[in-house]
C-alpha cells in the first residue's frame, strides 16, 4: 500500500474539487524524480516478494471456519516483538542463519503490513534479495519463517492461510469472528459488514469514495459453475433483493445482479483477496522499462498457472481466478466513463477499471513496435504534452498520461500542501491506485532505491514451497530476459484476450494463449527464426559469452552479429549486476540512439501464434519454441559451464522448476482444481454449486493440513516438497536453510509503508 498517513480524509464531493491539483502536482513530483534520476545507472538487481495471508479462525464446536478480524492486534504484537528484539540488541538475521545480500542484518527482520481486509496480513522479507543465485536458496526458508512469526502471534484456533479467496466471504451465516451482520454505511453491501474493512481511515474512505464517484455500488458478476443440480436459470436466492436500508439497495433488483452469476457488491470481495507479488530493481530506467514490457505478456500466463480461486460468496464459479473480481471491486468509473451514457460531465470514455491489465508498452527500443499498442486507451493530452515538453519521451509520457486520467480517490486535508521536490505523495496517490498486472515504480525521492518493476498477476499459493517456486521461476525468467535479450512483444489486445482465457475453468488444460513465436528474434525471416532451418550458423563476436546464448543446436539455427550485438555481456550478468555503467548498457539500443539496427519488421500477425500453457512453459519441439523454463535453463546452463552454479543451487532451483513444469504439463493440478474437486466430492455436496458452511469447514481444515504436511496431496504437490522441513530446528535441512528455532524470539519489523 502506498500512503498510510493519518489525517482527515475528504469525502468525494470535496476530494473531487482537488483532483486537478493532485494530478498537476503528482506530475510535477514525477518530473522532479525523472529529471534527477533518469540517467541513474548501476543499481543492483535486488528483488523481493510480497505474500498475503488470510487469518482463519476455526470454531471446532460449530464446525465453522471464519475470518478472524484480529489484524490490528496481531500486527501490534508482531511490531512489539520486533522492538523488544531490537532493544535487546541481538543480531537479527533472516531466520535461516544467512543474511540476504541486499541489506544489513537489522533490516532482515521480516516486515508485516496491514492489508485491505481486516482479516489479512501481508509480509515481505526484511530486506530485498540480491542478484546471486545463492539468494534463491533463502526464499522458501524466509517465507516459512514469516509464516511462523505470524502464527506465533495468533491464538491456538487461528492460522495464517495463504489462500487467494475465502470461499464463504459474503455468504449467508457467520463468516467472520466475531460475527457482524452485513451492511454499514461505508460499503452498503448486501453481503459484507463494514467491519471486514481495515479500520484505518484510508480504507473505508477508499471504499466509500469509489462508490460515490461511480454513482452506485460496484457490481461484480462472475459466472456460476453449473453443476448437475444447479437450477437453470440460476437466480441466486441468497441475494436480498428486497432490502431497503440504503438507496443503493435497489441496485440489485434493478439489474446489477445478473442471473446465472455470482453477484458481489463491495470492494472487500476483490481487495479482500490474497496474491503473490514480486518487485525487481533494475540497474537503470531503460532496463526497468524493458523488464516491464517483457512481463506484460507473461502476466496472464502466470495467472492461469497459479489459479487458486474457484469459489466466491459460497458458490462454485465457472472461473478459477480472482483478477476480474478485484477489477470489478474498485471500478470507480461513472456511467459516462463506462460508455452507458454520452459524455457530458466526464472527460473520457474509459474501457477498463483502474484495476486491470496493462494498456501500453513503455520500453524505449525499436523492438517495441507502435503496432503492439493496439488498445483504445484514453490519455490526458495536456499531461502528455507537458511531460514531453519537459523532456520525457513520448512512450513514457503516454504511459503516465494514461494512468493520470484517473482521479485521486483519497485525499487527506493535512497533506494537500507538499514540497514537490521532496515528496511523491500526490504522484503515488494516482500511481498506486492504478492496479495493473505490472507496475513501473519510480524511485521514491530521498531514498537509495532505484527504478523498479512489480509483477502482480499471480495468485498466492497454499504452501511456501509453491510460493517460493513461483518467485524463483519469475526471478530466473527475468535474468534470462535481460541476459539473453529476449523479445516477448505481443499486441496488447492479445494480452488482454489471454487475461480472459486465463480465468476460464481449468485454463491450463482447456485454453490456448497467444504468445510470440520467436522470442529470440525481433523479426521473422531473421536467421534465428526457427522456421528457417537451412540458414548457416554465423560467427559470434568474442565479447558475447556463448554459453548463455540460445545455442544453434538447441533451437536449430544460427544467429547473426545483429542479434549478438544486442546481448549484454553475459559473464557480467551471471552473478551480479555490478555498479559499472557498461554493464547497464542495454541489450537493445534505445530508440533515440543511433545507429539503430537495420530491422525489417514483417506483419505483426506473423509474429505470434496460439499455444497451450504447457507449450509456453515447457516448450514445443514441433513449433521450435524453447518454453519459458527452456530459456531459464539455457541461462543457467551457461552459468553452469562456467562453474558458477553450485550443486546445492542447482538442486534448489530444480526443486522449484519441477512445480512449474508439472503444473504446466498437467501432471499436477492447480489449487483451483483441487478445491473444486474437493467440494464436488464432499459427501454433503448437493451438486448445486453451493459450498455450505460444513463443506467450507472441511475444505479449510484440509488446506491447512496440507500446508502443515499432515495431509498428502500428491495430485497438487510433487513428492518431497517438504524435504528439509522437519530438520528445521537444527537450522538446516536438505534444501532448507529454513527457519531456525527462533519463533517468539525474533519478531517482525513495523509496517514501514
Ligand atoms: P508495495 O508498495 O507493492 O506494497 P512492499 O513494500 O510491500 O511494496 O514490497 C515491495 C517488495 O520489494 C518487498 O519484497 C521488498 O523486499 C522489495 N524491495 C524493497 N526494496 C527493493 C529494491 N530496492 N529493489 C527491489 N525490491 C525491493
Ligand atoms: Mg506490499
Ligand atoms: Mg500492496
Ligand atoms: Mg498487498
Ligand atoms: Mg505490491
Ligand atoms: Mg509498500
Amino acid at each position: 500500500m502506498g500512503l498510510l498517513a493519518l489525517g482527515t480524509p475528504l469525502v468525494w464531493s470535496e476530494a473531487k474539487k482537488h483532483a486537478d491539483y493532485v494530478r498537476e502536482h503528482g506530475i510535477e513530483q514525477f518530473l522532479n524524480i525523472w529529471e534527477r534520476l533518469k540517467d541513474r545507472t548501476g543499481d543492483r538487481l535486488l528483488w523481493g516478494d510480497e505474500i498475503e495471508y488470510l487469518v482463519i479462525s476455526f470454531d471446532e464446536a460449530n464446525r465453522n471456519a471464519c475470518l478472524s478480524l484480529r489484524q490490528t492486534e496481531i500486527l501490534q504484537d508482531l511490531q512489539a516483538d520486533a522492538e523488544a528484539r531490537r532493544e535487546r540488541g541481538k543480531d537479527v538475521v533472516n531466520g535461516n542463519g544467512a543474511v540476504a545480500t541486499g541489506a544489513g542484518k537489522e533490516a532482515c527482520i521480516p516486515v508485516f503490513h496491514p492489508e485491505y481486509g481486516r482479516y489479512m496480513l501481508e509480509s515481505t522479507p526484511g530486506a530485498p534479495y540480491g542478484a546471486t543465485l545463492e539468494d534463491l536458496l533463502l526464499v522458501e526458508g524466509n517465507m516459512r519463517f514469516r509464516r511462523k512469526l505470524a502464527k506465533s502471534r495468533m491464538k491456538p484456533h487461528e492460522v495464517p492461510l495463504t489462500l487467494t479467496s475465502f470461499p464463504r466471504l459474503g455468504a449467508p451465516g457467520q463468516f467472520t469472528d466475531p460475527y457482524y451482520p452485513p451492511g454499514g454505511g461505508v460499503a452498503r453491501s448486501l453481503f459484507l459488514p463494514d467491519e471486514v474493512i481495515n479500520q484505518h481511515v484510508r480504507f473505508p474512505t477508499l471504499t466509500a469514495n469509489i462508490r460515490r464517484r461511480r454513482g452506485s455500488k460496484v457490481a461484480i458478476n462472475m459466472p456460476v459453475f453449473f453443476d448437475e443440480k444447479t437450477p437453470r436459470p440460476f437466480v441466486d436466492p441468497t441475494v436480498p433483493r428486497d432490502r431497503n436500508e440504503w438507496p443503493e439497495d435497489k441496485n440489485a433488483r434493478e439489474g446489477a445482479a445478473l442471473d446465472d452469476h455470482i453477484y458481489m457488491d463491495a470492494m472487500g470481495f476483490g481487495m479482500g483477496c490474497c496474491c503473490l507479488q514480486i518487485t525487481f530493481q533494475a540497474c537503470s530506467v531503460g532496463e526497468a522499462r524493458r523488464m516491464y514490457d517483457a512481463f506484460v505478456p507473461v502476466g496472464p500466463i502466470m495467472l492461469a498457472l497459479s489459479a487458486a480461486a474457484p469459489i466466491f460468496r459460497g458458490l462454485l464459479a465457472d472461473v478459477d481466478c480472482r483478477w476480474d473480481v478485484i477489477a470489478g471491486s474498485v471500478d470507480d468509473r461513472t456511467e459516462e466513463e463506462r460508455g452507458l451514457k454520452p459524455l457530458q460531465h466526464d472527460r473520457f470514455h474509459i474501457p477498463k477499471s483502474r484495476y486491470d491489465s496493462v494498456d501500453c508498452y513503455i520500453a524505449d527500443t525499436p523492438f517495441n513496435r507502435p503496432e503492439y499498442n493496439d488498445n483504445n486507451m484514453p490519455i490526458d493530452p495536456k499531461i502528455r504534452d507537458h511531460l514531453i515538453e519537459r523532456g520525457v519521451d513520448p512512450l513514457l509520457a503516454t504511459h503516465f498520461a494514461h494512468l493520470f486520467i484517473r482521479d485521486p480517490i483519497v485525499i487527506f486535508e493535512e497533506t494537500m500542501c507538499q514540497d514537490d521536490a521532496k515528496s511523491s505523495d500526490h504522484f503515488e496517490n494516482i500511481q498506486s491506485t492504478n492496479w495493473q498486472t505490472v507496475r513501473f515504480k519510480p524511485p521514491p525521492p530521498g531514498s537509495p532505491i532505484g527504478w523498479r518493476v512489480e509483477f502482480r498477476s499471480m495468485e498466492v499459493q497454499l504452501t511456501d514451497y509453491e510460493n517460493a517456486a513461483f518467485s524463483v521461476f519469475i526471478v530466473l525468467l527475468t535474468r534470462a530476459i535481460m541476459t539473453l535479450g529476449l523479445n516477448f512483444y505481443l499486441p496488447i489486445s492479445k494480452v488482454d484476450e489471454n487475461m480472459h482465457r486465463a480465468h476460464r475453468r481449468d485454463a491450463i488444460n482447456t485454453q490456448k494463449f497467444y504468445f510470440r513465436k520467436n522470442v529470440f528474434d525481433p523479426k521473422p525471416g531473421h536467421p534465428c527464426d526457427p522456421s528457417l532451418d537451412a540458414v548457416e550458423p554465423q560467427p559470434v563476436p568474442p565479447t558475447v559469452d556463448d554459453a548463455t546464448l540460445p545455442s544453434a543446436s538447441a533451437f536449430g539455427r544460427g544467429r547473426t552479429n545483429g542479434f549478438a550485438a544486442h546481448v549484454r555481456d553475459a559473464s557480467v550478468a551471471s552473478s551480479d549486476y555490478p555498479a559499472s555503467p557498461t554493464v547497464c548498457s542495454s541489450h537493445a539500443p534505445s530508440r533515440s540512439a543511433s545507429p539503430t539496427p537495420d530491422i525489417a519488421f514483417g506483419p505483426v500477425e506473423d509474429e505470434f501464434d496460439e499455444f497451450s500453457i504447457n507449450e509456453i512453459i515447457n516448450g514445443s519441439k514441433e513449433k521450435g519454441f524453447p518454453g519459458l523454463i527452456g530459456v531459464a535453463e539455457r541461462y543457467l546452463d551457461g552459468l553452469e559451464k562456467e562453474g558458477k552454479v553450485s550443486e546445492e543451487v542447482r538442486k534448489g532451483i530444480d526443486r522449484s522448476l519441477e512445480l512449474i513444469r508439472r503444473r504446466a504439463d498437467g501432471s499436477l493440478i492447480t489449487l483451483a482444481t483441487y478445491i473444486r474437486r474437493f467440494v464436488r466430492s464432499h459427501p454433503s455436496y448437493a451438486h448445486d454449486s453451493v459450498v455450505s458452511q460444513e463443506i467450507n469447514y472441511d475444505l479449510i481444515r484440509a488446506l491447512d493440513e496440507i500446508e502443515q504436511g499432515k495431509r498428502p496431496a500428491p495430485e497438487l504437490l510433487p513428492d518431497g516438497w517438504r524435504t528439509g522441513y522437519d530438520e528445521d530446528k537444527k537450522g538446516k535441512g536438505a534444501f532448507g536453510r529454513c527457519c531456525g528455532d527462533v519463533v517468539g524470539d525474533v519478531a517482525a519489523d513495523d509496517a514501514q509503508s
